[in-house]
């Protein structure tokens, strides 16, 4: 039986998207029954969720500035030891390097 395209909906966003016949080889070789029942964009969202790496904001890490002394916050993990500076005092100290 030949294979064909198939257009299928989206159960998350209710869009449309085409079942390719690679994929259904690609679900056949791997003896998947089931049609994907989710189009390749919320399929890839669900696993980047899965990940841990969604669309959660950053998380933001209180620091002091080892150079004016100013609370400031930094989207990583400071690492001890190293000095971590303001917006300011990191744009002075890569201007004068
Ligand atoms: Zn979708
Ligand atoms: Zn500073």
């Amino acid at each position: 039986m030949a294979l064909e395209e198939k257009t299928l909906r989206c159960r998350d966003c209710g869009q449309e998207f085409v079942f390719t016949t690679g994929e259904q080889e690609f679900y056949q070789s791997h003896g998947l029954q089931n049609e994907p029942s989710r189009c390749p964009q919320c399929r890839a969202d669900r696993r980047r969720n899965r990940n841990g790496d969604g669309s959660r904001p950053r998380q933001m890490h209180t620091v002091t500035c080892a150079e004016c002394g100013a609370g400031t916050q930094v989207p990583f993990e400071p690492t001890e030891g190293r000095p971590v500076y303001c917006r300011d005092c990191y744009t002075k100290q890569r201007k004068t390097v």
